[in-house]
């Protein structure tokens, strides 16, 4: 089986189409979402269908929580809470409640995804050192662990003797060892912050026993441009550049 695995879409209709369009050339049996499907960009009501219709297991992430009042505004910057506000103000309530049914943890034989960490999911603390990786591997069941909400990519590997390595990479492609257990945090589909502004996509091949993450070009000007007529914050057009 291939898994095309992404998170943090951001109401980014430009940058998902494009992963989307890659993914279709990649053979992919079944996607998996990460989560924050809203927030930030302008086209939440075009972005949630889309992701509906791929039928995948979704987990839910800070901002799809905080739209439909289940995580408070004030773990959010002033431009994060603004773009919350304005979403509120334009999903219906089908897409609302598309939001409220979304768990926060997946998991099956092969792999568990979860937004933020297995620690206090629904907290949404990030995995951003050595200690709160271990917090996470801790209550990690499956050897595989998919994970976004920092909208950096980076791999932390666990052996065996419990030695914990890492490493970020802007794309990737990682041969899985069955002796060693991972947590692969798949970057960000509509709102990068590695400094590269290039939509990120992820796949998992079971057979191969691979992980790569690839990164994929889109018209990020048209997302920005949008964003400003919206009336969004410009700022959250103009990191779109940057990829921070
Ligand atoms: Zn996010």
């Amino acid at each position: 089986m291939r898994y095309g695995i992404f998170s943090d879409i951001h109401s980014n209709l430009e940058a998902l189409e494009a992963v989307l369009d890659f993914y279709k050339k990649q053979k992919i049996n079944q996607f998996f979402c990460i989560g924050d499907i809203v927030g930030y960009g302008d086209n939440p009501t075009e972005c949630i269908p889309i992701i509906q219709e791929l039928l995948c297991p979704t987990v839910a992430g800070n901002h799809d929580w905080a739209v439909i009042e289940k995580f408070s505004l004030e773990y959010f910057n002033s431009y994060a809470k603004e773009a919350i506000i304005w979403t509120k103000g334009v999903l219906s309530s089908e897409e609302k409640s598309f939001l409220d049914s979304l768990r926060l943890v997946y998991q099956d034989k092969e792999l568990t995804s979860v937004h933020s960490s297995l620690d206090a999911p629904s907290e949404f603390f990030y995995i951003d050192n050595l200690d709160s990786a271990l917090r996470c591997f801790s209550y990690l069941e499956t050897s595989l662990c998919f994970v976004g909400h920092s909208h950096i990519p980076v791999v932390f590997i666990l052996d065996r003797a419990n030695n914990l390595s890492y490493f970020s990479d802007n794309s990737f492609e990682i041969n899985l060892d069955k002796d060693k257990r991972y947590i692969i945090n798949v970057g960000s589909v509509g709102q990068p912050r590695d400094r590269d502004y290039r939509a990120g996509a992820c796949i998992y091949d079971t057979e191969e026993k691979t992980v790569s993450f690839r990164r994929i070009v889109y018209d990020v000007a048209s997302s920005a441009k949008k964003i400003i007529k919206a009336g969004l914050p410009s700022f959250l057009a103009q990191r779109l550049f940057l990829g921070r």
